[in-house]
């Protein structure tokens, strides 16, 4: 799953959880940072606490429960988890002043590795609980409006799945949606804590799936993105048996009435098996998008960050997703400064960024994290050189990102209109290729597909405006 983007190209993920419905007296905050399933969970959250009454609220101030979703893939994550953990201390405090009370939880991967150390560095968080158990917020909410001052700790690994304890959804989602479909990681890849703060992996039933899907395309999402750790690890069990993997998902999400367009992420090479490349021929569904984190383009270093793939391999893959859909849009991960990363090594990788052209893709500084087999590597890459190097990719990025916007212009694409745009008369609005694209457009449209033929290309976007013709590109 691709991490908070503190170095790298596109917009940053930082979101919290707005606020519609109706009105309830009581409201609840939550942020969220890091990647898309934790946006998944901040809204799921939202959902648990409803029927207790709680609303959500775009501000912390005056809130009566906050709730601040981590991420612990790099330490900035943390350092600002406890930042925004000072500031919450004076607004815990007002709310109190004022007669009220403001239950402060942190959720997420941070509560999971560090839940002990929060509780002892800020005293006046009521709750930790980590992402597997969510599920008991409300439980724990109670517990916490009954014993004040006492911190409550919940970071188990519950035998059931949270899913099973999931409401349907309290508030709507939009046009586009998430779906986590699979969650934890049985790779260990030796930079990364996913293993460690989400566990083993799991695919949920594919029935519970579909039934979620069906209720999100009657709620008005065209657009859904089905999300896991290891999404394309995905292998979830029917109530007759059979194992279903990704591909076969994809098909029958792609048959729900109303869902018009599918993205899956994030994956991993060595689970591009033969069924999800056929689904990218054959299910119209499924966007020409494919986010396939490579890391590094060496193979000592990949050997060393135990991928179990070379870049060679990584390269069949996409050449095999390519030959069934040739137009496909290219995404990646890339870390530098891997513990013992050479020039050499660093070079490999600029060439394998040159050899693809990707789309997009997203470039970190190696973050050694607690526990991981890397971190106690004695080779570490300098800091200066990290960073001159994470410079020169991003440019190799921009420059490849640049030139596959370009080789959009005078194209008619079908834009999904998300949302409003930045300047008055303009919306925003995604092509399928995951291009962020600005459209002269009347706000009645939010929310349709339209021709748009595009007019001119920037590194991070595209603009252009309403068609009368069809579209040329993608069916
Ligand atoms: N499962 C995906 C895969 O196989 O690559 C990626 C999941 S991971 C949560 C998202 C991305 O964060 C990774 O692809 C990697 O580029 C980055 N990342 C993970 N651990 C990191 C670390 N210790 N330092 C820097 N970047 C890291
Ligand atoms: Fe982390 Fe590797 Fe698992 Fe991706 S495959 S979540 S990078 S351990």
């Amino acid at each position: 799953m691709t991490p908070p983007p503190d170095e790298m190209a596109p917009a940053s993920r930082l979101d919290t959880v707005t606020a519609t419905g109706s009105m309830p007296a009581k409201t609840v905050h939550v942020r969220s940072w890091g990647c898309q399933m934790n946006v998944y969970d901040s809204q799921r959250m939202v959902d648990l606490l409803a029927p207790l009454g709680y609303r959500p609220v775009d501000e912390a101030e005056g809130a009566d429960i906050v709730i601040l979703n981590t991420c612990h893939i790099r330490e900035k994550a943390t350092e600002k988890l406890f930042s925004e953990l000072g500031r919450l201390k004076t607004t815990k405090q007002e709310k109190a002043e004022s007669g009220g009370n403001m239950i402060l939880a942190v959720a997420g991967c941070v509560a999971q590795a560090e839940g002990p150390v929060i509780t002892a560095r800020a005293k006046h968080v009521d709750i930790v609980v980590g992402p597997q158990s969510y599920h008991s917020l409300p439980e724990l909410v109670a517990r916490a409006s009954r014993a004040k001052g006492e911190p409550i700790l919940m970071t188990d690994f519950p035998v059931e799945s949270k899913f099973d304890h999931l409401p349907e959804e309290s508030v709507p989602r939009g046009v586009a949606a998430f779906l986590t479909i699979q969650e934890g990681c049985d790779k260990f890849c030796s930079f990364c804590v996913v293993p460690y703060t989400r566990g083993a992996e799991y695919s949920r039933p594919p029935e519970d799936i579909l039934v979620e899907a069906k209720r999100l395309a009657q709620s008005g999402v065209r657009e859904l993105t089905l999300l896991g750790q290891n999404v394309n690890a995905y292998h979830g069990e029917a109530a007759g048996g059979a194992v279903w993997s990704l591909g076969r998902l994809i098909g029958a999400v792609g048959d729900i009435t109303g869902i018009e367009r599918i993205r899956y992420m994030t994956s991993h090479p060595n689970d591009m098996d033969d069924e999800l490349i056929a689904a990218h021929a054959q299910v119209p569904e499924l966007m020409p998008f494919l986010h396939l984190p490579v890391q590094s383009g060496s193979d000592r270093i990949l050997a060393r960050m135990n991928r179990k793939h070379t870049a060679a391999e990584y390269l069949s893959a996409i050449a095999r997703v390519r030959a069934a859909r040739p137009d496909i849009a290219l995404s990646s991960d890339f870390i530098v400064g891997f513990p013992g990363e050479t020039e050499a090594d660093f070079q490999a990788t600029l060439d394998l960024v040159n050899a693809v052209g990707f789309a997009q893709a997203y470039s970190f500084k190696y973050s050694p994290r607690p526990g991981t087999p890397a971190s106690s590597a004695a080779d570490a890459v300098p800091e200066a050189v990290k960073s001159e190097r994470l410079a020169r990719l991003q440019d190799a990025i921009l420059d490849g990102q640049t030139k596959f916007n370009q080789a959009c212009v005078g194209q008619v694409m079908p834009i999904l209109l998300d949302r409003a745009g930045s300047r008055p008369g303009q919306l925003h609005g995604r092509s399928p290729y995951m291009q962020s694209v600005h459209v002269a457009a009347p706000t009645h449209l939010l929310g349709a597909i339209v021709p748009v033929r595009i007019e001119d290309a920037r590194a991070l976007s595209l603009q252009g405006s309403l068609a009368a013709e069809p579209c040329g590109m993608v069916a």
